[in-house]
């Protein structure tokens, strides 16, 4: 996933301006999609598109390896502090699922 920085401000969305300093020069750089559960919210209510995947969670992703969150789906029961990873993306939507607890390396 790709991330913009600039004055220590990082995000996965470009912006014109940093809020900071004014400049729109931005350094770009690569960082894994690996992240871990902020928080979440359960959504039971979907709108029309998703209500068949419903109940499913609206995740926001702490990246490891870059100071930004995302802003993700799930469609399994998650925690706050839950390693995840990017499974696809669907119609600009980051899809993440839990990765399991076999996996995961500290
Ligand atoms: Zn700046």
């Amino acid at each position: 996933m790709k991330i913009y920085s600039c004055c220590g401000n990082e995000s996965i969305t470009k912006k014109y301006f940093c809020p900071e300093c004014g400049s729109s020069e931005f350094e770009e750089r690569e960082v894994s999609n690996d992240g871990t559960v902020y928080s979440f919210t359960k959504i039971h209510i979907a709108p029309a598109e998703f209500a068949g995947i419903a109940p499913y969670y609206v995740v926001l992703v702490q990246l490891d390896e870059a100071n930004a969150k995302v802003t993700a789906r799930m469609e399994e029961e998650v925690a706050i502090g839950d390693k995840v990873v990017l499974d696809r993306e669907e119609g600009g939507a980051y899809l993440y699922k839990k990765v399991p607890s076999a996996e995961v390396v500290n």
